[in-house]
């Protein structure tokens, strides 16, 4: 059985460590994030994107992530990443998702309220819980784009969570989506952090927090990969957030380059062989390996 997003949360809220929301898209990159919890005895947050319904189909995505709970000994939560189309959601609260993110984040503040006050009361009927976003996170992944970092105004997040009853609430405190986050110096804003959470007093979720580490950029740019420039939030940086109240991260692009060195090394290293089961092995490897070390640094390992 999947388990509430908010149990999960709330343990973590109480206990001060962040648990990983990761996007699946297929069956291996789901086992290869599950394998990685098992492995740490943590809790897990699996997501899916807009991007990832259409790609996959959501019965499909829902029966292969409900199937991991079921043979699973840690908590497993399915969560709706950056819903922002209200059928999406619809369908995601009527299937059994853990919890729905709304993203109303491009809209007026009040109109933002208005859309997530809706997405509250469809989802808390049915026992599901909530994410809403206030600020703009920069960058661009899958269906969603910004062109710059509108950070969270820390009263207004106060208003914005009391107004819409919403569980968790992701922030802008300097991160972006994607590979590129960076073009100075890769450091997000604590103090902004600080007064947001003693305002809020729900869990905080932290999006475009991907890594970006360099051993799998360099294994992915050895077999032929062109990612000159990519730049990701350092491990410190990640520590300090949840330190100070960052509860869930949402991680993506690692899993991207991952998946992506896995099969580039091995079609290059193995061109003869064309065994689908072959070429996506290491890749499913690579991605229990860079999401372990995700859930280190998030401070989650060991709370099951
Ligand atoms: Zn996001």
């Amino acid at each position: 059985m999947l388990t509430s997003t908010k149990s999960i949360l709330e343990k973590a809220y109480r206990q001060n460590y962040a648990v990983g929301h990761f996007n699946i898209n297929n069956m291996e990159i789901l086992q290869g994030i599950v394998q990685a919890a098992e492995n740490l005895r943590s809790p897990i947050i699996l997501a899916t994107s807009e991007g990832a319904l259409e790609y996959a189909g959501i019965n499909f995505l829902y029966n292969l992530a409900l199937t991991a709970s079921e043979l699973s000994k840690v908590p497993i939560a399915l969560h709706l990443d950056h819903g922002k189309d209200m059928e999406n959601i619809r369908k995601c609260i009527q299937l059994g998702y853990s919890s729905v993110m709304i993203d109303a984040s491009h809209e007026e503040f009040e109109k933002n309220i208005k859309l997530t006050k809706q997405v509250v009361q469809l989802a808390h009927r049915k026992g599901i819980s909530v994410e809403a976003e206030l600020g703009t996170i920069g960058g661009k992944e899958d269906l969603v784009h910004s062109r710059g970092i509108i950070y969270t105004n820390p009263a207004k997040a106060q208003e914005f969570v009391e107004r819409t009853g919403c569980d968790f609430l992701a922030i802008a405190i300097g991160t972006s989506h994607g590979a590129y986050k960076f073009s100075g110096s890769a450091k997000l804003k604590i103090e902004l952090l600080k007064q947001i959470k003693a305002k809020t007093k729900i869990p905080l979720v932290l999006h475009g927090a991907s890594g970006v580490p360099q051993s799998i950029v360099n294994l992915a740019q050895k077999y032929g990969a062109k990612l000159s420039g990519v730049k990701g939030v350092p491990d410190s940086q990640i520590k300090l957030a949840v330190k100070n109240g960052i509860n869930k991260i949402n991680t993506d692009t690692d899993l991207r380059i991952a998946f992506d060195a896995g099969v580039r090394k091995a079609v290059k290293e193995h061109p003869e062989d064309f065994d689908p089961r072959h070429i996506l092995f290491p890749a499913r490897a690579l991605i229990q390996q860079v999401v372990e070390q995700r859930i280190k640094v998030f401070g989650s390992a060991g709370k099951v």
